[in-house]
């Protein structure tokens, strides 16, 4: 890794290299003052950080980059969006390296690496968040959790704010106070051409609507402005397991309690192979089970009463429920989604949940190929539903439920196998799925999915990304092609 220019035994290497994965005219003097004008780092292929830098959370991506850098404030954005400009190189951006499809990462281009900065600043008079385009969903709740304040985020806490908000962003919280990109009250942003804009209801509001939900089609996000609510910091909730013999039972049971509940109350279904867990008896290890996750963030002694159908569904073989710190919670699933695994995820939009959505599910849990694989539920609806589809480019506003089928398993000779488990299960349920898709939630060979997943917004979408991003330096995601 080299923070500057001016080694000069690697700067032939270093226009080598450059050229060899993607650049035409590259000259040394380009390159020399473009690193000595960073404040952060440019990892090469023969820099000893190359490996690290290059990976994504998920392990089947593979990709080779002609250079990461390592950008630690906006200037650096700055620079590094020109030097990729004049030189004519392919851009990814990468936040907390989650994207499923790996778009955080490219082949041979230049990969805008914000995982430096990773700053959250709370006003808890204001309630309000500024955070840095490199923070961590744990480094926003251990932020504003100091102050017994959150706003609506995901499930694991390694995932990165950004690609997170700017696909839509839900979890827990979304039912009581809605999508992430609901409590996004601003934001900064650098566009193709190097400028910096101010986006809020006030100023620019195309863009500030385009980059709710549009992904990072239109610029790179400097820092995030968030809206927070007092949460915790204790919540109430936790698993609920049952045996997958009793589906025919607790499945339905589920959707008739989830369509009246509370919004201060979120339980999302699992199906799975049971992992090993403390709270059950290891007669249940390995086998397929239905967990019931629950989130209360309603008054704290409401909670047990508020959970208390869930453990009614059936007869449980083990339960894990109580009163925990929300940042707990936050981060109760992070040991089964650990970054390197390989995966392969697919996702629909569902309005209901019919007897033939649990019948196809079932069968997806029967044929299950790895331990790790799981098929899951979330149930949105509430403060999620609320909002118009139009009133910013998260158009999904009908789902009440998003179901994934999660592929993950460690070896590649079992790609093919766990691979197709998923496009299966997928594609038996595709006759009762709304054919919308959560933008987050694509993986790397859906572009005929790319329009469903911006919907109806898709053609203001692209007129605004015509008019920022014409030359579309920004397609290294789920692509908004330019309208002119
Ligand atoms: C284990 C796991 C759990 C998940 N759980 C949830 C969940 O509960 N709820 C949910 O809503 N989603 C969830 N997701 C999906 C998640 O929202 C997406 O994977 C998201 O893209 C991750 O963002 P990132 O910054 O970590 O990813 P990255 O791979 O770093 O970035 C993804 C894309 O976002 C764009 N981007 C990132 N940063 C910027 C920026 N500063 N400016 C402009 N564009 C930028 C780029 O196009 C980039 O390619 C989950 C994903 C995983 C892997």
């Amino acid at each position: 890794m080299r923070p500057r220019a001016g080694r000069t035994a690697r700067r032939d290497r270093c226009v080598n290299v450059l050229r060899g994965w993607s650049m035409s005219d590259v000259t040394r003097q380009q390159i020399d003052d473009w690193m000595a004008g960073l404040r952060g780092a440019v990892i090469q292929p023969e820099d000893p950080g190359y490996e690290a830098a290059r990976q994504v959370w998920n392990g089947m991506v593979d990709c080779r980059p002609a250079a990461v850098v390592r950008c630690a404030g906006v200037a650096d954005v700055q620079a590094a969006l020109a030097f990729a400009r004049s030189n004519g190189m392919r851009v990814a951006v990468r936040g907390g390296g989650h994207n499923i499809a790996g778009t955080g990462v490219c082949d041979g281009g230049l990969v805008i690496d914000l995982s430096m900065q990773r700053g959250v600043r709370i006003d808890p008079d204001a309630r309000m968040a500024w955070v840095d385009p490199g923070a961590t969903l744990a480094d926003f709740d251990h932020e504003a959790q100091a102050f017994g304040l959150a706003t609506p985020l995901g499930i694991n806490s390694t995932t990165g704010v950004a690609g997170l908000t700017l696909g839509g962003g839900f979890g827990w919280l979304s039912r009581r106070h809605g999508m992430t990109v609901d409590n996004l009250l601003g934001a900064q942003m650098l566009t193709a051409d190097g400028r910096l804009h101010r986006l809020d209801a006030k100023h620019e509001e195309d863009l500030f609507w385009a980059i709710r939900g549009g992904g990072g089609n239109f610029g790179v996000v400097t820092m995030f402005e968030f809206g927070l609510h007092p949460v915790g910091p204790e919540i109430y909730g936790g698993l609920v397991v049952y045996p997958a013999e009793q589906a025919d039972q607790v499945l339905p049971a589920y959707r008739r309690f989830i369509a009246a509940a509370s919004d201060d109350l979120a339980v999302w279904a699992v199906l799975r192979l049971a992992p090993p867990l403390p709270f059950l008896p290891p007669s249940v290890h390995g086998q397929p089970v239905v967990v019931f996750a629950s989130c209360h963030v309603g008054k704290p002694d409401s909670g047990p009463d508020a959970v208390a159908p869930v453990r009614e569904f059936g007869q449980p073989c083990g339960e894990h429920l109580g009163p925990m710190p929300y940042t707990a919670w936050q981060k109760a699933f992070d040991p089964l989604l650990t970054p390197g695994a390989r995966n392969y995820w697919k996702s629909h939009n569902l309005a209901s949940l019919g007897d033939p959505v649990f019948a196809a599910l079932m069968q997806a849990l029967r044929e299950v190929p790895s331990p790790e694989c799981e098929i899951f539920i979330a149930a949105l609806g509430g403060e999620a539903g609320r909002p118009a589809g139009d009133a910013m480019a998260y158009a999904h506003r009908d789902a009440d439920f998003i179901v994934n089928i999660h592929g993950r398993w460690q070896r590649a000779e079992d790609d093919a196998r766990c691979v197709g488990w998923a496009r299966e299960s997928f594609d038996r349920l595709s006759q009762f799925a709304l054919g919308t898709v959560y933008v987050n939630f694509l993986t790397s060979d859906e572009s005929p999915r790319v329009s469903a997943a911006y919907g109806p917004n898709y053609e203001r979408l692209a007129r605004i990304k015509g008019r920022v991003d014409p030359n579309n330096l920004f397609r290294g995601n789920q692509n908004i092609a330019p309208l002119q």
